[in-house]
């Protein structure tokens, strides 16, 4: 019998059962405003036989145990971009509901995570790479466990580098606080750059920062 393996150019991650695939269409911060679209979600995974419809912790709707030759025709009914779920690049951006709809809420982190993830969405850096957005610091996105995390507080956002919740976790470092919302961008473009020019390949932001020294990396970034 042929031995499967994921299929990162159609976006498809082979499943247990050694022979169907999930493909996660892109969904920018897990938040649809166009009802219909859960309605074509359930109508592809429907028509092409899918096993499941299952929702992931990066907030993406996955559809689950689709044959190989049903791949194509799916993304093709879904007309929709492709989630980076595998590979080394910026997985996932997740964003809390925030000001939008969060009675709590400190800060606008949908404005903000919606931007990172137009930005930053499927860049190639040298591992896998996850942010999340929160609008307070009760962090409902986990943003200390992700390799930039984002919290709003009253007096701007809160900024952590280095987490991680796979493997060995790595709770995240505080790089700065009380960062202004129109500071926040350019902060997290110099982080990326610095990640890019310092991190050996498959090499998280935290065990890049386990590496260097924290007051060293705190330095580079902030100058
Ligand atoms: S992190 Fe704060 S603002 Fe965001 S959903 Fe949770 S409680 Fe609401």
């Amino acid at each position: 019998m042929e031995t499967k393996s994921d299929l990162p150019e159609k976006g498809a991650i082979l499943q247990r059962d050694k022979q169907t695939y999930a493909i996660a269409p892109h969904i920018p911060g897990g938040i649809i405003l166009d009802f219909g679209l859960l309605r074509k979600i359930a109508a592809v995974a429907e028509k092409f036989g899918a096993k499941a419809i299952k929702l992931t912790s990066a907030q993406r709707v996955t559809i689950v145990g689709l044959e190989e030759d049903k791949i194509d025709q799916a993304w093709a009914e879904l007309g929709m971009a492709k989630g980076a779920a595998v590979g080394l690049c910026v997985r996932s951006v997740k964003i809390c509901p925030a000001t939008h709809f969060c009675r709590l809420a400190q800060q606008d982190a949908v404005t903000i995570g919606l931007e990172l993830d137009k930005r930053y969405h499927g860049m190639e850096l040298p591992s896998k790479f996850k942010m999340a957005v929160a609008g307070c610091m009760n962090s409902c996105s986990e943003p200390a466990v992700k390799d930039i995390g984002l919290i709003g507080m009253p007096k701007g956002y809160r900024v952590l580098i280095g987490g991680c919740a796979s493997g060995v976790p790595r709770l995240a470092d505080v790089l700065a606080q009380d960062v202004p919302a129109a500071d926040v961008l350019p902060l997290v473009d110099e982080i990326i750059k610095y990640y890019q020019a310092n991190a050996k390949k498959y090499e998280r932001m935290g065990r890049m920062i386990d590496r260097l020294g924290l007051e060293k990396v705190k330095q580079d970034i902030l100058g």
